[in-house]
């Protein structure tokens, strides 16, 4: 039958430069689709839990869900591998053209291994895979390496996925950049490709997918988009960005200000779209196939940051290099987010480390020259850290590291779970969000669930409303949520373009492509059975129940803003909140996932 399915992956070993393609199993496929649900698989077969963060062998995995390549409306791709910092599973999504590339060139994914003895870019020509030198490359910040190897890959006809300094000098939240300016940000991917001495990959795929039925799909495609159209949440990712929930946050007490020490910024106005749009915006940029065109690309036309081009503050960027930082200037935000762009750091890490530094140097903990709202220094001292220059070194490691390394109750103020720093949603004020950190499978991450849409958004879930503060049900809407959007993550789907989507067109675009057809109660099976696949990976990487908390910030400091200000976690919510997840997940009390539960979800671990 015809499927946009390949069923093959490349393997590629940097150490000897031999490549190779492998497919998997038909029931392999069947029970893990695709997206995060092949990823964790793979990984779980080729990645040793124990092994040292940047061993040669720990492999790199590119995937694509089976609707990537498609016109199925704004599918993406992933990179999974353990992460240097959590060392945890760690999926990245990205969105751009680099996944559609590799797809249209004859793979669903890629499976790196290795360590380059010079530095190297890989080639990949349809059929053929050349490993290249990439000396003259290495020191290139991002933006600079794609103008370096466009005249020999043309935009359009060959897709770069890349690394900035921060990369090759393993960052521990090192991105990797992919084609153009999309990253699969979280978690060190980029300082996984540097400890390769991969500099970057090259792609260029002139086949085409095959449909089971290319009639319907083309209906259901342009039905889905239709209904797209008329969504609210759509036509305000159309007009504006991500960053109009700005002023919302702040108003909820959930923006984090001066790491995390307060919920509410006084200069957040100048941080949404309302400030940016008109003096900063240039174009809408849409991702592979989809109609939304959430990115708004722009440039700095005057002051001392003029001719910095590229994307503008996101939500996220906004939140962290913003109000986390303290930098209140529009301007001065979208140099930070650029600065990090080119650097090739995640901009959600490097405004918690950033800020970590701000207040450790407050405390007469760190000698840095470094302060909260101070662009100068706070641009300065991340080119450090890119570069691994004094004091910078420390930060590279990440803030539980080196709040380890300060000592003094440094970890106080470390906002991160398992290693991975914040995102720009603060916990206080949403038990349920605070959830979702403490269990998300690659650690502190608002993308795995995110339960502020029930808790403070007026959103329901399966028609429930949910109190904001109760604790009462709120381990079993995390769990299903988690299920839903683990299922989803084997297609690929994007986090704000499915606000227009629903599961059940999902499923029709996946009927029509694959001619498999999957009930809504078998997609959210699908994620249960992922879930439990990256728990397994997680406990044998070292994973306890300890590790499964909130910082201490969030423990003994009460939210200061907000309709939910004065609320806090207390141990005893830490545990209730802790042991009802572990219940409704079918684990035990140290969170280890039971025979009959991995019976019942057919989870078998996938030893080499
Ligand atoms: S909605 Fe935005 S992030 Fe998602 S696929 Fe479209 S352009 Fe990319």
């Amino acid at each position: 039958m015809a499927t946009p399915y390949h069923n093959r992956y490349l393997q590629i070993d940097l150490s000897t430069g031999a490549w190779s393609t492998f497919s998997l199993p038909e029931d392999v496929l069947a029970r893990y689709v695709g997206g995060k649900g092949v990823g964790a698989y793979l990984l779980a077969q080729h990645q040793d839990p124990r092994a040292e963060p940047f061993d040669p062998g720990n492999p790199l995995i590119f995937v694509a869900g089976p609707l990537t390549g498609t016109r199925a409306p704004s599918m993406r791709s992933a990179v999974v591998f353990q992460s240097p910092v959590t060392r945890l599973f760690t999926d990245s999504y990205y969105g751009g053209f680099f996944g559609q590339e590799l797809k249209a060139a004859g793979y669903d994914g890629m499976l790196i291994t290795g360590q380059a003895i010079h530095p190297c870019y890989i080639e990949i020509d349809d059929g053929q895979v050349a490993i290249k030198d990439a000396v003259g490359l290495w020191g290139l910040d991002t933006f600079e390496t794609y103008d370096a190897l466009r005249p020999d890959y043309p935009e359009r006809e060959w897709r770069i996925a890349c690394i900035g300094p921060a990369g090759e000098n393993r960052v521990k939240y090192a991105v990797i950049d992919c084609d153009p300016h999309r990253q699969a940000g979280r978690g060190g991917g980029g300082a996984m490709m540097g400890a390769k001495h991969l500099k970057a990959i090259v792609v260029r795929g002139t086949g085409e997918l095959s449909l089971t039925d290319p009639q319907g799909f083309k209906a259901c495609v342009r039905a889905t988009v239709g209904s797209m159209n008329e969504n609210d949440y759509i036509k305000g990712f159309r007009v504006g960005s991500t960053a109009a929930s700005i002023p919302w946050a702040d108003v909820e007490g959930l923006l984090p200000t001066r790491n995390f020490q307060r919920g509410s910024f006084p200069l957040a106005s100048e941080l949404g779209d309302e400030a940016q749009r008109e003096k900063y915006w240039d174009r809408n940029f849409a991702c592979a196939a989809c109609p939304v065109a959430c990115s708004k690309e722009g440039s700095l036309k005057e002051g001392p940051y003029a001719g910095m081009a590229g994307d503008t503050l996101e939500y996220e960027s906004a939140g962290m290099l913003g109000a986390n930082l303290a930098v209140g200037k529009t301007d001065e935000a979208i140099y930070l987010g650029l600065l990090c762009d080119r650097l090739g750091l995640d901009t959600i890490s490097a405004g918690s480390v950033l800020g970590f530094a701000c207040e450790a140097v407050e405390r007469g903990l760190l000698d840095a020259d470094v302060r909260f709202g101070d662009i100068e220094s706070l641009s300065a001292l991340a080119d450090d850290i890119a570069h691994r220059r004094g004091v910078g070194d420390l930060l590279a490691e990440g803030v539980r590291a080196a709040a380890a390394q300060i000592g003094a109750g440094a970890d106080y103020f470390a906002i991160h779970v398992k290693g991975l720093e914040l995102p720009a949603w603060g916990p206080r004020g949403v038990p349920g969000m605070g959830l979702a950190y403490m269990t998300a499978d690659r650690g502190g991450c608002h993308q795995r669930a995110f339960p502020i849409l029930y808790e403070a958004g007026g959103e329901t879930w399966q028609g429930q409303s949910y109190e904001r503060l109760a604790l009462d049900g709120k381990a079993q809407l995390l769990a299903e949520v988690q299920n839903r959007l683990a299922g989803l993550d084997t297609l690929i789907t994007c986090d704000f373009a499915r606000y227009g989507i629903t599961d059940e067109q999902y499923l029709d675009l996946f009927a029509y492509a694959t001619g498999r057809r999957l009930s809504l109660a078998e997609l959210y099976t699908l994620g249960e059975r992922i879930w439990n696949l990256t728990r397994l990976f997680n406990l044998k990487a070292g994973m306890t129940k300890a590790d499964e908390d909130l910082p201490r910030r969030f423990k003994d400091e009460p939210l200061a803003d907000g309709p939910a200000a004065g609320h806090y976690f207390t141990d005893a919510d830490i545990e209730r909140l802790r042991s009802d997840y572990y219940a409704v997940r079918g684990w035990d009390e140290h969170g280890v996932p039971k025979p009959e539960t991995l019976r019942r979800l057919g989870v078998v671990y996938p030893h080499a």
